[in-house]
């Protein structure tokens, strides 16, 4: 007789093992696993390449690119690093402390290189 060890319950048939395996909390299945709790379930779909999921919505997306534009419309993103920040705050320590831009906090703008912007901070009265 087919039995779920995670549920310690015997099922009439393997139909009814498959249908409780839907149903219950004990159970998500997502690519053919089974996740112990929903929140295993859900670092899945964070990591997993199959699946394009907004982890600070709790919605999924059909793809990669469609994800992505989500994040630029709706979230604090930096797309040059592919990191969402929890809010303008984030996002600007994040251009100040990162190696990756070239960022000026008082005028809140990037540039292209590490000399394009001292020549920025020497130019700009705003600095002074
Ligand atoms: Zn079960
Ligand atoms: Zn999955
Ligand atoms: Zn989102
Ligand atoms: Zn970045
Ligand atoms: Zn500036």
């Amino acid at each position: 007789m087919p039995h779920c060890d995670r549920c310690d319950r015997p099922f009439g048939s393997d139909r009814a093992l498959e249908m409780h395996k839907q149903d219950s909390l004990n159970h998500n299945i997502c690519c053919g696993k089974d996740f112990p709790t929903w929140s295993r379930m859900e670092q899945h779909w964070i990591q997993s390449p199959n699946h394009a999921y907004c982890q600070y919505c709790e919605e999924h997306f059909d793809d990669e690119d469609d994800l992505e534009e989500h994040y630029e419309s709706s979230h604090h993103y930096c797309d040059t690093c592919r990191r969402v920040f929890a809010n303008d705050y984030g996002l600007n320590q994040h251009y100040r402390q990162s190696r990756r831009h070239h960022y000026c906090p008082p005028c809140d703008r990037q540039f292209i290189n590490d000399n394009s912007l001292r020549q920025h901070l020497n130019d700009a009265q705003i600095h002074r």
